[in-house]
C-alpha cells in the first residue's frame, strides 16, 4: 500500500536534485568585451526565493557601464560580427546550442536555486527550450536572404535587451539567439532578481570561443535597464516585461530610428466546452495557470467553462489541484515552486485579497507551506464578474478566475473582454468550433486542446496591451533585420 496522507493523497519520499554541480561564486562582475569585469556602481545581492539565502553578489551597472558595454558591442559589430557570412555565425551560435545542453544539469539546478522554479520545469522546460532556440536560429544565419524578408536584410547593429525574471535563460535565448543569427551583437540585461543564469551563459559564450563584445551582459536593475534602452549606439530595443514599464519604453523611443519590440502581459482565457474531453482539459488548466507558478505571460489565469459543465470543471480540478504538491523547488516531485520574490508574493496576496472583497469564492486544497521562503498555495477563485480585478489584472501568480458562458458567441466576447491579447485555450471535440474561434479572437497564440506549448519555430507575440513585434519563428527574424 503506498503511504497516504490525511487528505488521501500521495506521500512522497523527498527525492531532491544536488546543488553541488553548481559552482556559485560569492560575487560576479559585468560580462564586457568577453570579460568579467567590476561594475561602477557597487552590487546588489541575489536570493534564493525558496529559503531566503542570498546566493551572490551581482554588480550593478550604470550608465557608465552600459556605455561600456555598447562600445564593445558595436566594435564586436563593425569588426567581427557583421562581416562574417552566415555560416560562420551559425557554427558560434550551434556550439553555445551544444554546450547549453552539456551544461544542461547546471543551467537547470542554477535557474531553479535563483527563480524558484520547480526542477522538473527548469531540467524538462527551460534549459532544453533554450538550447531548442539556438539549433533554430543557427539554422537561420545562412538563409536570411530565403527568409521572405527581401533579398539582402541587413543586421541593425547593437541590440539592447531588457528581460524578466520568469523564464531566465529561456527569454535570453528568445532574444540573443536570433540577434547573433541576424548579424547583430547585444547588450542583454536581466531581471535583478534572476541575474545568475545569464551569468553562466556569459562563461558559455567564453566556452563557445564567441569573439569578445559579441554578447554583454550588463546586470542590474529599472535604472541599469533605462540605460541600454536610452543610449543612442542601440539601433534595437527587445523588451520582454509588464505592460507598465513596456508603456515608459515606447514613450522613450518614440522619435528614434529605434526598431522595437515589446513582449509585455497577459490575462489569456482558457475556454473549456461542454463537449471537451474534461479530464485532459482539467490538466490544460492546471498546467495553464500553475505552470512556473503561475509567472507565465501567456499564463490561463481566467477559465471560462460552459455553463452546463462548469460544476463537474471545478469539481474535477478542485480533486486534481489537491494532488499538487507545493515546496522545495529542487525536489522533483516538486510542481510548485517559489514565488520568485516578496515584492511578487505581496502583489498575489493584494490581488487575492482584493477578489474576496469583491464578492468572489476563494478555494485552495489544504497544504502545508514552508515556513521560510515565499510561497503560495494553488488557488481559484469561482463566482467572478468581469468587472472584479482578478479577472481583469495579471496576477503572475498561482491563482486561476473561474468564469462560465452559454455560447460560442458569448464565450469570444468574454475572452476579448482585456486589455491584453496574448493568448488564449480551448477546449472542445470539434475541429470546426476550434477555427471559428480562432479566427475571432484577439491573442497572439490560441493552443487547441492544450495550453503553454512552445515551440522555437512558432512566432509568439502579442495584441493591444501585451505588446508589438513577435519572436520565435521566421517571424522573429524581422524583428532583427533592416528589410
Ligand atoms: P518588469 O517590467 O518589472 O521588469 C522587466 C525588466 O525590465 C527587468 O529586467 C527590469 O529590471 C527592467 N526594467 C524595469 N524598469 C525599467 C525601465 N524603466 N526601463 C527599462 N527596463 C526596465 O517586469 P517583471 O516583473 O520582471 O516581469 C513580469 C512581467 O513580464 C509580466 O507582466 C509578464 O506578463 C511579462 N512577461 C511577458 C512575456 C511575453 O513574452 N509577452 C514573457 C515573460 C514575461
Amino acid at each position: 500500500m503506498p503511504n497516504t496522507t490525511k487528505t488521501g493523497i500521495f506521500e512522497y519520499a523527498p527525492a531532491p536534485e544536488s546543488r553541488s554541480v553548481v559552482d556559485l561564486k560569492p560575487s560576479y562582475g559585468l560580462f564586457i568585451g568577453g570579460e568579467f569585469v567590476d561594475g561602477s556602481a557597487g552590487s546588489f545581492k541575489t536570493v534564493n526565493p525558496a529559503t531566503e539565502e542570498v546566493l551572490a553578489e551581482v554588480a550593478m551597472g550604470d550608465e557608465a557601464d552600459v556605455d561600456r558595454a555598447v562600445a564593445a558591442a558595436r566594435k564586436a559589430y563593425d569588426e567581427v560580427w557583421s562581416r562574417l557570412p552566415g555560416t560562420e555565425r551559425a557554427k558560434y551560435i550551434f556550439r553555445i546550442a551544444r554546450i547549453i545542453q552539456e551544461r544542461a544539469r547546471e543551467l537547470a539546478v542554477l535557474e531553479s536555486l535563483d527563480n524558484g522554479k520547480p526542477i522538473r520545469e527548469s531540467r524538462d522546460v527551460d534549459i532544453p527550450l533554450a538550447a531548442a532556440h539556438f539549433f533554430y536560429y543557427a539554422g537561420w544565419a545562412d538563409k536570411l536572404p530565403h527568409a521572405n524578408l527581401g533579398p539582402d536584410p541587413r543586421p541593425l547593429g547593437v541590440a539592447g535587451q531588457v528581460i524578466p525574471w520568469n523564464f531566465p535563460l529561456l527569454m535570453l535565448a528568445w532574444k540573443v539567439a536570433p540577434a547573433l543569427a541576424c548579424g547583430n551583437t547585444v547588450v542583454l540585461k536581466p531581471a535583478e532578481t534572476t541575474p545568475l543564469s545569464a551569468l553562466l551563459f556569459a562563461e558559455i559564450c567564453q566556452q563557445a570561443d564567441l569573439p569578445p563584445g559579441v554578447v554583454n551582459i550588463v546586470t542590474g536593475a529599472g535604472a541599469t535597464g533605462a540605460a541600454v534602452v536610452a543610449h543612442p549606439g542601440v539601433g534595437k530595443v527587445a523588451f520582454t516585461g509588464s505592460t507598465e514599464v513596456g508603456r515608459l519604453i515606447a514613450k522613450q523611443v518614440a522619435g528614434t530610428a529605434k526598431k522595437v519590440t515589446l513582449e509585455l502581459g497577459g490575462k489569456a482565457a482558457n475556454l473549456v466546452f461542454a463537449d471537451a474531453p474534461l479530464e485532459q482539459a482539467v490538466e490544460g488548466i492546471v498546467d495553464g495557470i500553475f505552470f512556473n507558478q503561475g509567472h507565465v505571460c501567456c499564463a490561463g489565469s481566467r477559465l471560462l467553462v460552459q455553463e452546463s459543465v462548469a460544476e463537474e470543471v471545478v469539481e474535477r480540478l478542485r480533486e486534481r489541484m489537491k494532488t499538487l504538491r507545493v515546496g522545495d523547488p529542487l525536489d522533483k516531485n516538486t510542481d510548485i515552486g517559489a514565488i520568485n520574490s516578496a515584492e511578487q508574493l505581496a502583489r498575489i496576496r493584494t490581488l487575492s485579497e482584493a477578489g474576496e472583497a469583491e464578492g468572489a469564492e476563494r478555494w485552495s486544497p489544504p497544504c502545508e507551506l514552508p515556513e521560510r521562503g515565499f510561497f503560495f498555495a494553488p488557488t481559484i477563485f469561482t463566482g467572478v464578474s468581469q468587472a472584479h480585478r482578478i479577472a481583469r489584472e495579471e496576477i503572475f501568480g498561482p491563482v486561476l478566475s473561474v468564469l462560465t458562458f452559454r455560447t460560442p458567441a458569448e464565450a469570444v466576447e468574454k475572452a476579448n473582454n482585456t486589455a491584453y491579447g496574448l493568448s488564449a485555450g480551448v477546449w472542445t471535440d470539434k475541429g470546426s468550433r476550434i477555427l471559428w474561434l480562432a479566427q475571432r479572437m484577439r491573442a497572439g497564440v490560441v493552443w487547441a486542446n492544450t495550453f503553454n506549448r512552445f515551440d522555437p519555430a512558432s512566432p509568439f507575440g502579442g495584441y493591444k496591451e501585451s505588446g508589438y513585434g513577435r519572436e520565435g519563428g521566421r517571424h522573429g527574424l524581422e524583428a532583427y533585420l533592416d528589410v
